[in-house]
């Protein structure tokens, strides 16, 4: 049944369909957009292209509402449950999001003496801003303690109890992430809150799990949520950032920022119609299927080495969960070369680095991240031409 269903949905990618030869299998770093997507765009800028906010003419009216409604879906897409009290800001993407947060919402959230805790082998956009902040505030005569948060290697996962010992009352910050760009583990962040507490404020970077997995801004119970649109089927330069509390309606981060993306906004709504009728709990279950054989096979050839989540375990283990990324190196072949073989083999996938914090790995690796267009046969495929070069 889970077959059929992403048979129909893989149909809906022109770029896939278009290339049978070939498995794009680097969803993490950006996600191929279904049709709906496309037409989405056309729609807009052959029937409505306008500014926002400032028209006395229906383009520009619509172009207004479509902005003020596309806020209301991302609450809505992230099960935000007061979102009259909640504010959502449009960013061009992950990384101006956080920046947007440290910027203009930390400041007020800290005092002089309280600490921070900052992810550091998590990815640089999740750690660059927070020490800017701290830099920011010293000037100001504002001391802030940066904590860095403890993980524990061998699964890529944080270190919660070494987290609940570390931190005290004077932690009023989390940055977290909710699915771990190169470890491929979901992150636990209910046992984030557990150890800091109910006051600390969680900003959560969900570059990689909106699209991929069933986000709940209440089952979550964090303060910010930060995502890219082009990791979701939008456009590039599209993204968000949800705020718990909105700091009233004459606020504007980063004062006033300009023409919105327009178009961009009207991809994200389609891409968020998108995923929640094909269902990101479908989403989550397919690319983990995925994800798991991948690691099981990964495990059976000895020339490689799987970085982080080494589970296939199912999403209610009270182990880590793993997601639909797998990170792995070979031990002779340089990642960036593995990388071009795998590619004269028709599969494409990230390699080298990954634009992970100084905490993070030192060598290059492999990642494979599919998506719901991704087949089991694609993933046999894969793994055969792995063996071959063990
Ligand atoms: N955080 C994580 C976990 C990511 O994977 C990425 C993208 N690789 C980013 C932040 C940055 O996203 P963007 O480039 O869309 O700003």
């Amino acid at each position: 049944e889970l077959g059929e269903w992403q048979h129909a949905l893989r149909a809906q990618f022109p770029i896939i369909t278009a290339h049978p030869e070939q498995a794009y299998l680097d969803s993490a770093a950006t996600a191929q957009k279904p049709q709906a997507v496309l037409d989405a765009v056309h729609t807009y800028l052959t029937t409505t292209n306008a500014n926002a906010g400032r028209g006395t003419y229906p383009w520009a009216n619509r172009t207004t509402v479509l902005v003020e409604q596309a806020r209301d879906r991302v609450k809505r897409f992230l099960g935000d449950p007061a979102p009259e009290r909640s504010a959502v800001h449009f960013t061009s993407g992950t990384t101006e999001g956080l920046r947007t947060v440290a910027r203009d919402w930390l400041p007020g959230l800290l005092a002089d003496g309280d600490e921070i805790v900052v992810p550091f082998a998590d990815h640089e956009a999740n750690i660059v801003p927070w020490l800017e902040a701290q830099q920011h505030l010293a000037r100001q005569g504002v001391r802030i303690r940066v904590r860095p948060m403890p993980y524990q290697r061998a699964s890529g996962d944080y270190d919660h109890t070494a987290l609940a010992e570390t931190a005290g009352g004077r932690t009023r910050f989390v940055a977290a992430t909710h699915v771990h760009h190169v470890y491929g583990g979901d992150m636990n962040i209910h046992r984030i809150r557990r150890a800091v507490g109910p006051d600390a404020v969680i900003c959560l970077d969900a570059a990689q799990s909106i699209g991929h997995l069933p986000v709940s801004v209440a089952e979550l119970d964090v303060d910010f949520v930060v995502f890219s649109g082009h990791k979701a089927m939008a456009l590039p330069g599209t993204g968000a950032v949800w705020a718990r509390r909105s700091r009233g309606p004459d606020f504007v981060p980063g004062g006033w920022s300009g023409t919105p993306n327009t178009v961009g906004i009207a991809s994200l709504t389609a891409a968020m119609n998108w995923l929640d009728a094909a269902g990101t709990d479908r989403i989550e279950q397919w690319t983990v299927a995925l994800a798991s054989r991948l690691t099981d096979g990964l495990r059976h050839l000895d020339a490689y080495e799987i970085l982080g989540c080494q589970t296939s375990l199912a999403a209610d283990s009270p182990v880590q969960r793993r997601q639909g990324i797998v990170t792995f190196r070979h031990h002779a072949i340089d990642s960036s070369d593995l990388g071009f073989i795998l590619f004269s083999h028709g599969f494409m996938v990230r390699s080298d680095q990954h634009c992970q914090g100084r905490a993070g790995e030192r060598t290059g690796s492999v990642r494979v991240s599919p998506h719901v267009h991704n087949t089991v046969e694609e993933v046999d495929r894969l793994l055969a031409v792995l063996a071959t070069l063990g």
